[in-house]
């Protein structure tokens, strides 16, 4: 298992964006990449992890202002948590999303 520091995401040998420039072992602390999701499924996502917790970090693509203009159930946010608990994470963010997730980077606008 490798890590891209560049997109913090684990790849098998490496990644598809960065080839192996930024690759290297995964300590426990570092931030991978679980999940992107948008209004409810994100603050379920939260929800859930606030619950375990599980320390997450949460970036959203458009900045604060943006989402005041678009609204912030509009927004997209990329979930990270550490590498030591990522399996957990996962797990938690697999029961989270159920069915309803369409795992793809695809606009996925959900009635609320
Ligand atoms: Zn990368």
């Amino acid at each position: 298992m490798q890590y891209c520091e560049n997109c913090r995401t684990l790849c098998e040998s490496t990644c598809e964006t960065h080839k192996t420039k930024y690759l290297r072992t995964p300590q426990s602390n570092d931030p991978v990449f679980l999940a992107q999701l948008s209004g409810f499924s994100a603050a379920m996502l939260e929800g859930v992890l606030l619950d375990e917790k599980i320390p997450f970090l949460k970036e959203g693509r458009l900045g604060a202002g943006m989402s005041v203009w678009i609204g912030s159930m509009m927004e997209q946010y990329s979930f990270y948590v550490p590498f030591g608990i990522y399996d957990q994470a996962k797990d938690l963010f697999a029961l989270v999303s159920g069915d309803q997730m369409q795992a793809d980077d695809g606009i996925d606008i959900e009635d609320v």
